[in-house]
């Protein structure tokens, strides 16, 4: 490096002496990922100060989603073919609209905007007066007409947020805008062993009403991303819009990840992931993506704005083109539709009927049910979970509402992720009344702790009652003390180490014998009754 040095070159040479050197970084899953610095220099200039500075630099992560929900409208966006193409043979939910024919013309459908517009009020976004359908350009084979109806620069809402938890603290996410699209066909790659490849394209999901929305770049690691979904599903699930399903397409998630150094306000290239089919899925691809730009940036290698597509089984990203900017798309106003204006009244119509949502239920539950606010966030995380403990409440059996919601978040919630089934599965099973009466008689010592758990995991498979399940297998509490104390009679007499262990004041060896006692019951005895009255045959003996 000859003639002057600017402050950055200084900078640049301090790289590349640490690149030449012992430049390896430490890597790991950590966030922030700290330069190993070289050999330390013999005296402190200013200018070594500087470069030692930027060798310890420290890279965060900036994430910004943007994410697509399929609304459960009846009919799709423009046209009146249904939208349970589900099940549905390949390409039949098809007309000359969404097939993309010459001459025909769209209409807009209420039911997907009034989606919407609730949405973007749930999200706290300004709703605008006078929107716009734009077209979007670009050739792909899943696009009809080579261009998707879609909104630019007047979408429905815009400038909203949204409160995420990340380890029990509160975190305003940035909404950017929430706007109306439509969904395009499906492409089918198929390979034919000594044929080769080829691609069949199903119709039936192209015009499928499609809300896209766009979080500002607020997050900073994957964990953040992965709460920002979940939280976002929840609410979209709670408006009943849309069923918000990732593993079956019907909520589906892009990323805008890249890093930049601490307190800095410029990011490094941007990268798009996509083809992430799972929370779990988003939560990988984002910590790999992450480390992997750290990893580049400590090479000192160039980042690229670049779309790149996650591999799940390799677990990796793979770059598939550069990123399109927005005037590649020469987005213009769709010239088939007139501007949207959405009616004052009408938005407050749809603001006066917006269901109670998860942050609201969550502090109605801690302020009517009194319960912690830990437990009111995990059983309003999801509406039918909600729903189900609320049921069980209005049964009449007079179970306390921390008790019921013991239950869902204890057993309940293990049966659940054990069989790999929802809550609303689990509910076909053990209706809130079964439910509630199992644990009154819990409650009521009819039945110990231990046998209501099991008594719930056969309710669950076999779809019977607890009191069938009690009856039928004598499985009811014993309180009485002659039938107990017949029991610690012969467990003393069986056991004469442990009761001259307990004698000698091994006081542990009581514990023992109440098992021995709970054994020979089958769980049964009241434990609480089986200790006391075996402690005072103890110390009368
Ligand atoms: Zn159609």
């Amino acid at each position: 490096m000859g003639g002057k040095k600017t402050w950055e070159g200084w900078i640049k040479e301090g790289l590349d002496s640490r690149l030449r050197g012992n430049g390896s970084v430490v890597t790991g899953m950590g966030r922030k990922i700290r330069g190993v610095r070289p050999n330390p220099p013999t005296s402190l200039s200013a200018i070594t100060i500087v470069v030692i500075l930027t060798l310890a630099m420290e890279y965060e992560t900036v994430i910004g989603l943007e994410v697509h929900a399929q609304l459960l409208t009846k009919s799709k966006m423009f046209c009146r073919c249904s939208t349970d193409y589900t099940n549905a043979p390949p390409n039949t939910h098809v007309c000359p609209v969404c097939l993309g024919m010459p001459g025909v013309l769209p209409t807009i459908n209420q039911q997907a905007v009034e989606f919407t517009v609730m949405m973007a009020l749930a999200l706290h976004c300004t709703i605008s007066e006078s929107t716009r359908f734009d077209r979007k350009n670009y050739p792909y084979p899943d696009l009809m007409k080579g261009y998707q109806i879609s909104q630019s620069d007047a979408p429905i809402g815009h400038h909203g947020w949204l409160v995420i938890d990340t380890d029990g603290k509160e975190k305003k996410v940035g909404i950017d805008n929430v706007h109306l699209e439509e969904d395009v066909a499906k492409l089918l790659h198929r390979t034919i062993p000594g044929e080769g490849s080829y691609s069949l394209v199903d119709v039936n999901r192209s015009g499928v009403p499609l809300m896209e929305i766009v979080g500002e770049p607020d997050l900073r690691s994957p964990e953040e991303a992965r709460n920002y979904l979940m939280t976002l599903r929840s609410i979209l699930r709670y408006l009943g819009v849309s069923d918000a399903n990732m593993e079956e397409g019907s909520f589906r998630c892009d990323a805008n990840i890249s890093i930049r150094p601490e307190n800095s306000p410029e990011t490094l290239a941007k990268v798009e992931v996509k083809n992430m089919n799972s929370f779990k899925a988003v939560y990988r691809a984002l910590s790999y993506e992450e480390e992997r730009q750290r990893k580049v940036v400590a090479a000192g290698k160039r980042l690229f704005q670049e779309t790149r597509g996650w591999v799940e089984d390799r677990g990796v990203t793979v770059s598939q083109r550069s990123k399109e900017y927005a005037h590649d798309y020469r987005y213009f106003p769709e010239p088939d539709l007139a501007p949207l204006v959405l009616d004052k009244a009408w938005v407050e119509e749809i603001r006066a009927k917006l269901p109670e949502l998860p942050e609201e239920r969550r502090n109605r539950f801690v302020a009517q049910y009194k319960l912690s606010l830990y437990d009111a966030k995990l059983l309003t995380a999801s509406r039918e979970m909600a729903d189900y403990f609320e049921e069980c409440l209005k049964t009449g059996q007079d179970v306390s509402p921390k008790e019921m919601s013991n239950w869902l978040l204890g057993e309940v919630s293990r049966i659940i992720n054990e069989s790999v089934i929802d809550i609303t599965e689990f509910k076909k099973k053990v209706s809130p009344e079964r439910l509630a009466r199992l644990a009154r008689l819990n409650s009521e010592e009819k039945i110990s702790t231990a046998t209501a758990k099991s008594v719930l995991g056969q309710m669950y498979q076999k779809g019977q009652s607890a009191d069938d399940i009690i009856k039928a297998q004598g499985l009811s509490q014993i309180s009485d003390t002659e039938s107990i104390e017949v029991e610690i009679t012969t467990a003393i007499e069986h056991n004469p180490q442990a009761v001259a262990d307990y004698k000698a004041g091994k006081k542990q060896s009581l514990k023992f014998l109440v098992g021995q006692v709970m054994k020979a019951t089958r769980g049964r005895a009241n434990p609480a009754v089986v200790n006391q009255l075996m402690e005072k045959k103890l110390e009368e003996g």
